[in-house]
């Protein structure tokens, strides 16, 4: 199919009222829920077209491609916000705290460290976030949920603030119990951002208390076939 900029446009049009809705009939405010457009894989023209519509906040699940996305761009569009979705390696830290405003995938003590040690001599301070693994699932990234309490204390002791959590649930089952207990969580814990929901249940997730949605599909259209969720 060829790729519209009009359409994307009027995608994100959507996308953000359908948020705003959501949000509303849910007693929450509106402006309480931002829209992440997850670009990876996405070439060119429909990372420019979503810029032209007014998006800002973007994620990325590889340090590598983010650079390649974003590098040249970031300084083209002073307001970018940057997050990092896909897990960290260690080796990449020190790029990840160069382009990223958020990294989301703190998920263990090791890389705590590496990022409290980066940023005691970097410029810049990207906001952190724990992934929580709130499906307990072998393959997936972030911290079990009953290391959280654990690794949190880590980050304090290290001088590494955290600000949210970041919860990817079970494929396929429904979300929602997984969205409450992400959010139940972040409450107990005190951390005021919740980045979960994508493209097939950003609803639940903006019903059960998401300040952050990430959305790729319902934004830009299908992926190419290849790509990978989560990982980076
Ligand atoms: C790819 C990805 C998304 C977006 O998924 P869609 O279903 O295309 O909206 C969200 N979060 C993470 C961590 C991802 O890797």
């Amino acid at each position: 199919m060829v790729f519209s900029a009009d359409d994307l446009e009027q995608r994100r049009a959507a996308l953000l009222a359908d948020m705003a809705a959501t949000a509303e009939a849910a007693g929450r405010a509106s402006s309480g829920v931002a829209l992440m457009a997850v670009s990876k894989t996405q070439d060119e023209a429909r990372i420019d077209a979503a810029l032209r519509s007014g998006q800002r906040l973007f994620g990325e699940n590889k340090v590598q491609e983010a650079l390649d996305h974003w590098g040249r761009r970031r300084d083209l569009v002073p307001d970018l916000r940057l997050h990092l979705i896909g897990r960290l390696q260690r080796n990449k830290v020190a790029d990840a705290i160069a382009l990223f405003d958020c990294i989301e995938t703190v998920d263990r003590p090791e890389l705590v460290d590496a990022l409290a040690a980066r940023m005691r001599t970097a410029p810049r301070f990207p906001a952190c976030f724990v992934q929580v693994n709130i499906g307990e699932e072998a393959q997936k990234g972030g911290v079990m949920p009953d290391a959280l309490p654990g690794l949190l204390a880590h980050a304090r002791a290290a001088s590494l603030p955290i600000s949210g959590l970041m919860a990817i649930p079970p494929h396929g089952g429904p979300a929602a119990p997984y969205f409450a207990l992400a959010a139940k969580l972040a409450r107990r814990h005190g951390l005021r951002e919740i980045s979960m929901g994508m493209s097939g249940d950003y609803r639940e997730a903006i019903r059960l208390g998401a300040t952050i949605v990430r959305v790729g599909t319902a934004l830009f259209g299908e992926r190419p076939a290849s790509s990978v969720n989560g990982e980076g």
